[in-house]
Parts: structure tokens; C-alpha cells; sequence
């Protein structure tokens, strides 16, 4: 067997079958050093060894005892029972297990072992019920017992979800690792930031967090990897950030000339400039007159106003006699912008043209030369594209395309400017911690005009109150039932049908319809064609469901065990409502109470922007909340926990000095490191 490091492939470990790799990759991981760094989600404390003489029903506790007898029984009912006695010098305890009769292969009379697990009640007698059991050793391993029995008799790590890997086969594949091969955990961190914030070397911190003695312990070790985890990510956008002003544009824009025609363009709008958006456009103009390439990403829900903003950007482009890019990841989004830019921009005569994958075609002889806007989707990529004067790149929901692409856009101009757009409510700390290289506006306004959707908390005393209210009001209305689990299960279908049932009698006179992500696509297409044509009056829906098609006359949006949610998510989904004039209203059930439910909740009522919903969450919850599962995969932290300012800080400070050095010369370990991370960038260049 070759020699393991860090990077070998797990495969390449004895003992460790196809089947388990498959299921290992599944996880996401590959190499030894994934699986040293698959941290336990929590500890089961099994740390309390008790005589057995002590024992009392409800414990949780750790017996070193010898085994009396072993044998397997079956029950008249069809179970198969292992029944086992043991002693210590104090008494002695039946141990029992259910369907797993091969345990009496293993455990033999006359030796000795260490069980952990509950005492109760089995028949009349007390006995040890199902417990993890291990040989019991005598600790002395060199890692002073921390690897000496790691399944009892301890803290012991339970991993996360684990794609048919139980916790004890990690826990022992990882204790494996971390007892034959200590030596290839090298610590990358360098020795004075060690020191300087007390932090555990990487080798005691891997041991420390799989199999801590005690929470302080396992607090510890958390605390370095996190470090490093955020240091990591800090360090790579500042080093990103640092070479992108080593750079140039390839084509400086100059504002002063043109200040008035942009002024002409902005009060010609048929609308007032919100206060958000202005304050976005000075920001974005002042990078454009940089000679550094501009990184801005402008963030702001759906209708806030993006695609005018950038329209400015563009036409600065133009009015220098350059060229914009402006890339979309769909054709109806690409269709919108097109639409937009040529309803602003079209009558001064700018030449914006629309390039899809149904429609790529240019004019044979287009002069490349020449200013223009192109709007497109993935098309804007293809080869005979031949920008001659790109200056400046937009990209609206750039998380949607791949590094890869990005990076094929901008090279078709020399470091270009960049500004990328996004309606994904990302909180400000997040973004500045996870792209180190970007600058944010953030447009927290919607435009005036604009109803906004009147946000109650209804709590459970007012709930018949607030049916009569929405009988009196409704045109048509949503239900979102509660959040059962994230991928639609059986039983959040039964909740529905159940809350449809339920409605029905409290709505006799209005038509109701139930839709749930189980049916048949024709199915959902027919509920939905009803419901908006109006043969239905209320759409009963579980979340997971779409409800994203537009139902103008919708005004009511009801959901149900609303603090399961996101703030940020329940601001989609309120979007649901109000697309016409209309008035349109959000009525939030609790299904608890608390005042700290409540106080977040009510935070919808006064506060109208995503992103903001996000931040607001972000403090209150953590980060796992904010959008639900599906959509937080670049938050996929390890250790570090993004509400910990804190360590935000300090890392944040740490990497300011590091990029300040020759870092890739002094710290060779650590670019290494970063180049290792597959963390998503802003950062196209
Ligand atoms: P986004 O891209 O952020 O979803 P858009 O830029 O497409 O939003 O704007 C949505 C609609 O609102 C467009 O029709 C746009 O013309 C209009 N709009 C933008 N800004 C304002 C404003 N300040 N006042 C009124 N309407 C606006
Ligand atoms: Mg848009």
C-alpha cells in the first residue's frame, strides 16, 4: 500500500470496500482528509461509568463489566432477543438487545467489556438496554488514552446525516486515521497565529473534535477549525482582491464629460429613483471610473429595481464607446432585461441586441467595432462573439453559472468591469466574509408606488377573528402549510390534505383546491389553470410546492407555522401576492408562541427587504434558517458559525496582515490551503 497522506484517496485505505466508498463519495467525501474533517454534529455522553450495584432506571451510564452468560432468544412474537448477564465486583445487570443475534459471535462469556447505554425496566428486572458495546482495554495508547475506547465510556461523536454510513463505522475508520497515521495531519496555520490566538495545533484539534474527554475539549478544537476555516475564506477573496488591484482596465471609462447625459437619462425615467438605487448608482459609477476593474455585486429582491441601475452602467459603457455584456442564465430573464434596456436605452439610439439559444443569429456583416449591448444567455459565450471593446460585464444571478463560464465572458475583454446582480436575500456579513473580493450595494427599498403587502402575526386567539377578516376581503387566496421536512414526505401531504379538509368547513362558500408536489405534473397544471382562472378561490399548498406562477387576483397569502420558516423565505413567498394594484395582505399563524417567536416574526411586518429578513435572521438563528436547505449550499460550513462576529473579526484582521506579506512565498502551506478550497467566488478574474 502506498504510503497515506492527507490526499489519498479513501478508496485506497485497507479495509474500506466499493460499497462504502460509493457511499463515503456520496457524502462529498473523497480523500483521507475529507473524512478527518467530517465533523460530528454532536456528542452522545456516555462519560458517566457506573458500578453496577449503582445503577437506576432512566440513566445513561458506562459499565465496565466480564460477561456471565450470552445467548439469543425468540420470542413467541417473533422477536429475536440477545440476552446477556454481566458482573463487576459490585453486582450484576442483564443486558439486552433486539434483532441483532450476531452478537453472540462477538461477545463471549469470560471476557471483558465496556457497555454504555440506558437503564430501564425490561419485564421486572433492571437491565442495560440495547448499549454500544467495545472490549474494554486498558488505556495506553500514546494519544494518553484519547483513542482507547471510542465507541464507550465517553463522549462519543455522532456524525451527520450519513447515506447509510452509521456513526460507528466513521467514528472508527476516523479513530483508525488519527491512531496509525497522527503524522500526516500537518498543521498550515503558521506558528505565530497559533500562539497569538491560542489556538490547538491542527493534529490535537482533529483528535481533540472527534473524540474530546470533555466539552471544553470539543469546544476548543471547534474554535481552531473554524478559525481556519474562516481564515481560509477570508485570505483567499483578500488575495483575489489584492491581485485584482494589481490590475488594470483594459478600457477606462471616463465619467466627467458625460455627466449630464447620464443626469438627462436618469430624470427622463418614467419613475422616481429610489433612495437605494441612487445611492447603488453612485457606488457603481465611482467604480467605473477607477482604473482597478470593478467586483460589485447588486442585491435586491425581485421588482427592486436592478436591471435600471445596471442600465446606467451600460450606458456609461456606450457613451465612451465601448461595449456591455449583460448575461442571464435563462431566455426569460434574458427576454426581461432586453426588454427593459431597450425601453430606457432604445429611443437614444443605443444599439442593444438579444442573443439566445433560439435566437443566435447575427447580421453577417456586424461591425464588432462599433458600441453595443448585448444581452443574452449562455449564447453571449460562443466564440464568433467577438467583442472588440467589452468594458463592462453584467451578470444577473451569477451563482447560476459556472466559474468556468464567467471567466469565458470577461476574457473576451480585458479586465472588464464586473457587476454581478442577484435576488438572493445574502445577508451583508455573510457576503463580506464569503467574498472577500466583492463590494455590495444592497437595494433594501422596493420602488414607490408599490403597495406593500400589509404583514399581520395573527396569534392562535385571533385565528377565527382572522377567517371572518378574510372572508370579508378575499379574491383569491394561498395557504402554505407548515414545513414538515424539506424534501416533501408523506406525512407533510397528509398535513395538507388535512388542513384542506379542515379549511373546507371553515371556507364552506368558497372553492378550495389542494396542491402538493406528489401529483402528476398535468395534475398541478390543471389546479393551477383553475385557480387563475378563478374557479377556485383558495389554493391549498405545501411549501415545497411552486407557487410562483402569476395569479394577479391573488391578495391573501396565509402560512401556516410560519417560525418554521425563514424570515427571508417568508418574504418569497408573501411575494406571491400583490401583482396587481390591489392591496394585498400576508396573514402569519404561529403554531408557537413564545415572545421570541413571535419578536422575529413580526420583523415581516415592518421590514420589506430580503436581504435585510436575511441579516435580521442571521442574528437571531444562525445561518441554516435563512433560506431553507435547498438553497444555503455555499453556506456549507464545516465548524465556523457565521453569526460569531467575533471570530469574523479576528480572522478578518489575520488575513489583512497575511495579504499585506509576500504570503505566497512566506506562507506556502496556507496558499496551498486555499487553493484546496472549492468554496464558491464572486470573483470572475
Ligand atoms: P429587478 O431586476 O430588481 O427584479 P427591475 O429592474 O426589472 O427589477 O424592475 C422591475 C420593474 O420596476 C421594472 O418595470 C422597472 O422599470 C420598474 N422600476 C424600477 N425602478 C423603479 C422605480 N424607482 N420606481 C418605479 N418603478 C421602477
Ligand atoms: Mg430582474
Amino acid at each position: 500500500m502506498a504510503k497515506i497522506s492527507f490526499h489519498t484517496d479513501l478508496a485506497d485505505l485497507p479495509y474500506v470496500g466499493p460499497a462504502y466508498v460509493a457511499k463515503l463519495n456520496k457524502l462529498g467525501l473523497i480523500t483521507v482528509k475529507d473524512l478527518l474533517y467530517h465533523l460530528p454534529s454532536r456528542y452522545e455522553n456516555f462519560q458517566l461509568v457506573s458500578h453496577i450495584s449503582l445503577l437506576r432506571p432512566q440513566e445513561v451510564v458506562s459499565v465496565k463489566g466480564k460477561v456471565l452468560t450470552i445467548k439469543n432468544v425468540f420470542t413467541k412474537n417473533g422477536k429475536r432477543l440477545t440476552q446477556a448477564t454481566i458482573g463487576d465486583e459490585s453486582g450484576v445487570i442483564e443486558v439486552i438487545w433486539f434483532n441483532q443475534i450476531f452478537l453472540t459471535k462477538i461477545i463471549k462469556p469470560n471476557t471483558h467489556w465496556i457497555f454504555s447505554g440506558k437503564v430501564d425496566f425490561f419485564g421486572r428486572k433492571l437491565a442495560l438496554m440495547s448499549p454500544q458495546y467495545e472490549p474494554f482495554k486498558n488505556s495506553n495508547d500514546q494519544h494518553e488514552g484519547y483513542l482507547s475506547q471510542i465507541h464507550t465510556g465517553r463522549m462519543v461523536p455522532i456524525y451527520p446525516e450519513t447515506a447509510g454510513l452509521t456513526s460507528k463505522w466513521l467514528r472508527a475508520k476516523i479513530a483508525y486515521l488519527l491512531k496509525f497515521y497522527s503524522d500526516i495531519v500537518i498543521d498550515f496555520l503558521p506558528e505565530e497565529i497559533i500562539k497569538k490566538n491560542q489556538l490547538l495545533p491542527l493534529p490535537e484539534a482533529l483528535l481533540k473534535v472527534h473524540f474530546p474527554k470533555n466539552f471544553e475539549e470539543s469546544e476548543k478544537a471547534k474554535h481552531r477549525i473554524a478559525f481556519e476555516e474562516l481564515l481560509l475564506l477570508q485570505l483567499s477573496g483578500l488575495k483575489q482582491r489584492k491581485k485584482r488591484f494589481s490590475q488594470q482596465v483594459g478600457l477606462p471609462l471616463t465619467i466627467n464629460p458625460f455627466i449630464e447625459k447620464l443626469t438627462v437619462y436618469q430624470n427622463a425615467l418614467p419613475f422616481n429613483l429610489t433612495g437605494s438605487q441612487k445611492k447603488a448608482i453612485t457606488e457603481i459609477l465611482g467604480d467605473l471610473a477607477k482604473q482597478t476593474p470593478m467586483n460589485r455585486l447588486l442585491e435586491g429582491d425581485v421588482g427592486s429595481g436592478k436591471t435600471v441601475v445596471a442600465s446606467i452602467a451600460a450606458y456609461l459603457a456606450i457613451l465612451n464607446n465601448t461595449q456591455c455584456a449583460f448575461m442571464a442564465p435563462t431566455e426569460i430573464l434574458a427576454h426581461q432585461h432586453f426588454a427593459t434596456l431597450s425601453k430606457f436605452l432604445g429611443p437614444l439610439g443605443i444599439n442593444i441586441f438579444l442573443l439566445t439559444s433560439s435566437k443566435k443569429e447575427l447580421p453577417i456583416d456586424f461591425d464588432f467595432n462599433q458600441p453595443f449591448i448585448a444581452v443574452g444567455t449562455h449564447s453571449l459565450l460562443y466564440d464568433h462573439l467577438d467583442f472588440k471593446k467589452l468594458s463592462l460585464v453584467i451578470i444577473d444571478e451569477q451563482h447560476r453559472f459556472g466559474v468556468e463560464q464567467r471567466l469565458t465572458l470577461t476574457k473576451k475583454g480585458k479586465n472588464p468591469h464586473v457587476l454581478t446582480m442577484t435576488a438572493t436575500p445574502i445577508p451583508r456579513t455573510v457576503a463580506l466574509t464569503f467574498y472577500g473580493d466583492l463590494d455590495l450595494s444592497i437595494l433594501s427599498e422596493m420602488p414607490q408606488g408599490r403597495q406593500k403587502i400589509k404583514t399581520w402575526v395573527v396569534p392562535e386567539e385571533k385565528r377565527e377573528k382572522a377567517y371572518e377578516w378574510v372572508k370579508q376581503n378575499l379574491e383569491s387566496a394561498f395557504v402554505v402549510c407548515p414545513l414538515i421536512d424539506e424534501s416533501e414526505s408523506l406525512i407533510s401531504i397528509k398535513a395538507a390534505s388535512k388542513e384542506f379538509e379542515n379549511l373546507k368547513s371553515i371556507f364552506p362558500e368558497f372553492k378550495l383546491a389542494l396542491l402538493h408536489g406528489r401529483m402528476k405534473s398535468t395534475e398541478k397544471q390543471r389546479i393551477l389553470r383553475n385557480f387563475k382562472e378563478g374557479k377556485n378561490n383558495i389554493l391549498v399548498a405545501t411549501p415545497v410546492v411552486e407557487v410562483g406562477i402569476d395569479i394577479p387576483q391573488a391578495n391573501i397569502i396565509i402560512i401556516e407555522a410560519a417560525e418554521r420558516f425563514g424570515l427571508a423565505q417568508l418574504h418569497q413567498l408573501r411575494g406571491r401576492v400583490g401583482r396587481n394594484n390591489q392591496q394585498a395582505y400576508c396573514l402569519i399563524f404561529p403554531s408557537e408562541e413564545n415572545e421570541h417567536v413571535l419578536n422575529r416574526l413580526k420583523a415581516l411586518e415592518t421590514v420589506f427587504s430580503g436581504p435585510e429578513l436575511a441579516e435580521i435572521d442571521l442574528k437571531l438563528r444562525g445561518p441554516g434558517d435563512i433560506w431553507g436547505k435547498r438553497q444555503h449550499g455555499f453556506l456549507n460550513l464545516k465548524a465556523a458559525d457565521l453569526t460569531d462576529q467575533n471570530l469574523i473579526r479576528e480572522t478578518k484582521n489575520e488575513a489583512e496582515k497575511i495579504v499585506e506579506t509576500d504570503f505566497e512565498k512566506e506562507y506556502p502551506e496556507l496558499v496551498q490551503e486555499m487553493k484546496n478550497l472549492t468554496q464558491e467566488e464572486y470573483n470572475p478574474n
